[in-house]
């Protein structure tokens, strides 16, 4: 998996202080996409230990403040990106229990529960923001979304509920 960038102490991408992970490859084309680099799978550097190993030490220094984990893209849910980022929140979501784990996927929730490895992945998420990116649509007076079809949704009490519950 690669990823295009890191930043730390993000407070736009989700709620609170963040840190926030772009990773390569995407496959929904969205007309107006504002990270159209992103769309390779090949964009930017490998996410490897290294990367992994100052993400959860940020956590460790700053856990005080810092509220959770963001996974933009591109798009997390891509192919390619499932299995690596399924690995890496098992492991953050172990070590750092009181953490939040936001994700923003060009797939809509309903397209994520036909694919077992991404229905995985988001389960381990707090937060999914949903759908691709509709330009007719945009509106960037909605928090945390670029378009208005998309949905901000809390995904625990969504799979619980077994319905689509908007985080508020
Ligand atoms: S899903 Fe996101 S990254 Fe992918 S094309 Fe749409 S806006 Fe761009």
């Amino acid at each position: 998996m690669n990823y295009s960038g890191i930043k730390y102490s993000d407070m736009i991408n989700g709620k609170g202080i963040r840190v926030s992970l772009f990773v390569s490859g995407c496959t929904h084309r969205c007309k107006g996409c504002f990270n159209k680099d992103t769309w390779e799978a090949d964009y930017g550097k490998p996410f490897t230990q290294k990367e992994e190993d100052e993400i959860f030490l940020y956590f460790e220094k700053y856990g005080k403040t810092v509220r959770g984990l963001s996974l933009l893209g591109g798009d997390p849910t891509y192919h390619m990106n499932v299995e690596p980022l399924t690995e890496l929140l098992q492991k953050f979501k172990k070590r750092f229990p009181d953490k939040d784990v936001w994700m923003w996927s060009g797939f809509t929730w309903e397209q994520l529960q036909e694919d077992p490895k991404r229905l995985a992945l988001i389960s381990l998420c707090d937060v999914l923001v949903d759908g691709r990116f509709v330009l007719e649509q945009k509106d960037l007076n909605q928090k945390w979304k670029g378009s208005r079809n998309q949905r901000v949704i809390d995904v625990q009490k969504s799979i619980l509920d077994g319905k689509i519950v908007e985080y508020v």
